[in-house]
């Protein structure tokens, strides 16, 4: 994994502006207007970003090898 590229996402349709993410990882998720998105869409492979992902309690963040587009978390 060192070296891959990861796309961060927010589905819009399953957030519901908690601020879990952006409280976690305030510099790579913020709330606005209800809805989080993250600061960069694209950033390096870092295993912190699954842990945030995975505390989203609607499993609405979403990260897939940037590339591939293989989807990391949440499962399908
Ligand atoms: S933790 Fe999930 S539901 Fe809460 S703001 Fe972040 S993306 Fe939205």
């Amino acid at each position: 994994m060192a070296g891959d590229r990861w796309r961060l996402s927010v589905a819009a349709d399953r957030c519901v502006g908690s601020g879990v993410c952006a409280a976690s990882a305030p510099h790579r998720f913020f709330v606005e207007d209800g809805l989080a998105r993250p600061e960069h869409e694209v950033v390096d492979a870092e295993d912190e970003l699954i842990d945030v992902a995975e505390s989203c309690p609607m499993e609405a963040v979403f990260v897939r090898v940037e590339g591939s587009g293989e989807l990391l978390t949440p499962p399908e």
